[in-house]
């Protein structure tokens, strides 16, 4: 990586660069460009062996013209407060353009879990609980899974919640466990949408997913849920990588057995059924039809976007592209669905599982799925409208201005306040 780029302030671009095309004051605009609150905090707890550790954790309230803020927690060495606002504005445009009725938030503590016990990861989680309780609500702020936190994080969440405040209240967050409130659908959420946008994409260029290469980077949740429902609809997966490397086969992976593998080993590597290994670097630049960095943020930057070879990326990574490389692949006519689109199932479907919550009525499986799908498919037919309306130059772009468009009316409509 050349570039050290700071997420939030590539947020800032994107927001100024599809700001550009609207007519907003500017005041307005610095405050569709701010959090509205940070909170930084220190938790101490207790390790198995008795001594004491103390971690940085974070929580961000961007934007709650259109809802409660919504936005997911993250556990990793790389959390930082800036990337926090980053992820928590990327929430609130990514509710905004496929229309849900949420604000954005987001959270992160600076561990790498791997480093800890489950009791310990269980102390770190019901701390953050508590010190966030005062701020979230099921009409408040309502956190969910992110990068290194799922169902077991989300359950003793509410169970925190739920404990202190005496009450029930499971919509308090979302991505919990079936048993303790969670909705069907919610844990292949994001690499549906994926595969939907991209599926639409390829619909949108007169192409079809189905016989289409597929490389994904990142085999966590995101992405290997896109590569099986990529499978599943007839694409090929060529490659598949995750922290510790990547494996390559030109007659297509069986995406279950390489997730097999990496539960047995931990890393996708090894893979037997695979043709050869290779570097993200290289898994990234392979000539394929499709593309889903499903990583971190900045996964690609300019050196990396001037090798790319894929005609479409679907972005289940939030922010996976720097500014710059976003630019390369525009000139290179890359068509790019953006994060906010392509990975907006799994807040889509904390959407479901908070209204479940709120109604105490649980859907099917299928139900979601097909709530889903009209979401995402309803959503990216307004983007093509507004890119093709506009003129704009990129679908992102398209996608920035139909969101703030979103904010800026719940903003208005609100009216003055002294
Ligand atoms: P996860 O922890 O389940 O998986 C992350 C994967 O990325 C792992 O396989 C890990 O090995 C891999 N990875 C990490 N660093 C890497 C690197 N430098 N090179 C290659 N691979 C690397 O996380 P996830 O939930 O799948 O999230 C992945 C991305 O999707 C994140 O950007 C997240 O914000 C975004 N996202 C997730 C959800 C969700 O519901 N899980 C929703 C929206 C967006």
């Amino acid at each position: 990586m050349t570039e050290d780029v700071n997420p939030f302030k590539s947020l800032q671009q994107q927001l100024d660069q599809a700001a550009s095309y609207l007519d907003i004051d500017d005041g307005l605009l610095e405050r569709l460009k701010q959090p509205e609150r940070v909170l930084e905090t220190n938790l101490t707890i207790k390790r198995d062996d008795g001594s004491l550790d103390t971690v940085q954790a974070y929580r961000s309230q961007f934007n709650g013209d259109r809802g409660p803020y919504k936005g997911g927690i993250r556990y990793h060495p790389g959390v930082n407060r800036d990337e926090v606002k980053a992820l928590s504005g990327w929430m609130v445009y990514k509710c905004a353009v496929v229309d849900i009725p949420f604000g954005g938030g987001k959270g992160g503590i600076a561990i790498d879990p791997s480093n800890y016990s489950v009791d310990e990861i269980e102390r770190i989680t019901r701390a953050f609980a508590t010190e966030l309780r005062p701020l979230i609500g099921e009409e408040k702020d309502i956190p969910a899974p992110d990068v290194n936190t799922g169902q077991r994080e989300m359950n003793w969440f509410k169970d925190t919640y739920e404990t202190l405040e005496d009450t029930t209240a499971p919509g308090v967050i979302t991505g919990k466990a079936p048993d303790s409130g969670g909705s069907a659908g919610r844990v292949e959420a994001t690499g549906r949408s994926t595969v939907i946008a991209a599926r639409e994409a390829f619909e949108y260029l007169g192409r079809s997913i189905e016989g289409a290469s597929v490389a994904v980077q990142g085999y966590g949740n995101a992405g290997w849920i896109a590569a099986k429902l990529a499978h599943s609809m007839g694409a090929q997966i060529v490659a598949v990588s995750d922290s510790s490397g990547g494996v390559y086969s030109k007659e297509g992976l069986n995406p279950v057995r390489v997730r097999e593998h990496k539960d047995e080993t931990g890393s996708v590597v090894g893979y037997e059924g695979a043709e050869s290994e290779l570097t993200n670097e290289e898994l990234l630049t392979l000539d394929v039809d499709l593309l889903i960095p499903a990583a971190l943020e900045n996964a690609i930057d300019e050196e990396i976007a001037s090798d790319i070879s894929a005609d479409i990326i679907s972005e289940a990574a939030n922010g996976p592209l720097t500014p710059k490389a976003d630019n390369i692949l525009a000139d290179k006519d890359v068509h790019i669905v953006p994060d906010i689109l392509a990975n907006a199932g799994g807040v889509t479907v904390s959407y479901f599982e908070w209204v479940q919550n709120r109604q105490r009525f649980y859907w099917d499986e299928k139900r979601v799925n097909d709530e889903l799908e009209s979401v995402i498919v309803n959503a990216f037919d307004t983007l093509i409208d507004t890119y093709e309306e506009k003129n704009l130059p990129t679908l992102r772009t398209a996608a920035y201005v139909v969101a703030i468009q979103r904010v800026i009316n719940a903003y208005d409509q609100g009216g003055a306040w002294p």
